[in-house]
């Protein structure tokens, strides 16, 4: 089968260093046949270090020289991770319209405004009420926008926290649930984020229980991504993903072009 990677970074997101030439030769190497760059677009990010401001007009330029460049190795596609927040939904679905993206990913990387990645929004609160805030404004987001494909690694707040690892999220499966129902209502999906096994995790975000879950309830949109920011992780730990997706019962990866989405058979 095609090696996809659905989700990974270059220097045109404020957190990644790598120019994405080095990003674009990494993932050669790495054997993946199709690529969709997702930079970081954030409305609102509340740290006062990063804006997670995108210039899509220099990244644009610069992806479709490369994409012209390495046509024979590689197929390119140009997405976005969108951030979402409840107070600035407008503000993304404005951003999103104008983009003329393949692919979007809309994902939460704070709660009430607060940080996750540097734990702010943890300070004060049990983990279940953690897990109770996260899963309710994702619920709150989703409801009132759809300017997206797929909601990106679902269970990210388990990824900052030696705490949240090992946290019983069957606790708020429940509001899991709504959530995953919703997003095969809307005909959305989701992803599985490598990402994870980079962390104490060690498993994908969100964890098979949940991949199996969304399965279950009629799901068959999962892009695979590896929210790479260095070449070394493009692509990495992807067998091992598509294992987990089978034993959850996929049989299919999806990917998007012109934000349609297309299915690829799992080995
Ligand atoms: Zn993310
Ligand atoms: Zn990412």
């Amino acid at each position: 089968m095609k090696k996809i990677d659905y989700h990974l970074h270059s220097s045109f997101s404020e957190d990644c260093i790598i120019e994405m030439k080095e990003m674009v030769e990494g993932a050669i190497k790495a054997g993946v046949n199709m690529l969709c760059f997702t930079e970081h677009k954030d409305f609102d990010y509340p740290h006062e270090e990063f804006t997670f401001h995108l210039d899509n007009e220099a990244y644009t330029k610069r992806f479709l020289e490369l994409r012209e460049i390495y046509k024979k190795d590689i197929t390119l596609y140009r997405g976005v991770e969108m951030g979402l927040q409840k107070h600035i939904l407008k503000e993304v679905d404005d951003f999103v319209k104008v983009g003329n993206y393949d692919f979007v990913i809309g994902s939460q990387h704070c709660v009430d405004n607060k940080e996750l990645y540097y734990k702010t929004y943890f300070q004060g609160k049990t983990m279940r009420e953690v897990f109770e805030g996260y899963y309710d404004e994702l619920l709150y987001n989703i409801t009132n926008f759809n300017n997206f494909d797929v909601i990106g690694h679902l269970d990210l707040i388990r990824r900052y926290s030696d705490e949240a690892v090992v946290y019983n999220f069957n606790e708020v499966m429940d509001r899991v649930d709504v959530i995953l129902k919703k997003l095969i209502s809307m005909n959305k999906g989701i992803e599985v984020n490598a990402g994870g096994f980079f962390y104490p995790t060690a498993m994908t975000n969100p964890h098979p229980s949940i991949l199996k879950r969304y399965k279950e309830f009629g799901g068959e949109i999962i892009t695979f991504g590896s929210d790479a920011h260095v070449p070394q992780k493009i692509g990495a730990n992807y067998e091992r993903t598509m294992d987990i997706l089978k034993e959850a019962g996929f049989k299919y990866i999806s990917w998007f072009v012109g934000r349609k989405v297309e299915f690829e058979k799992i080995r």
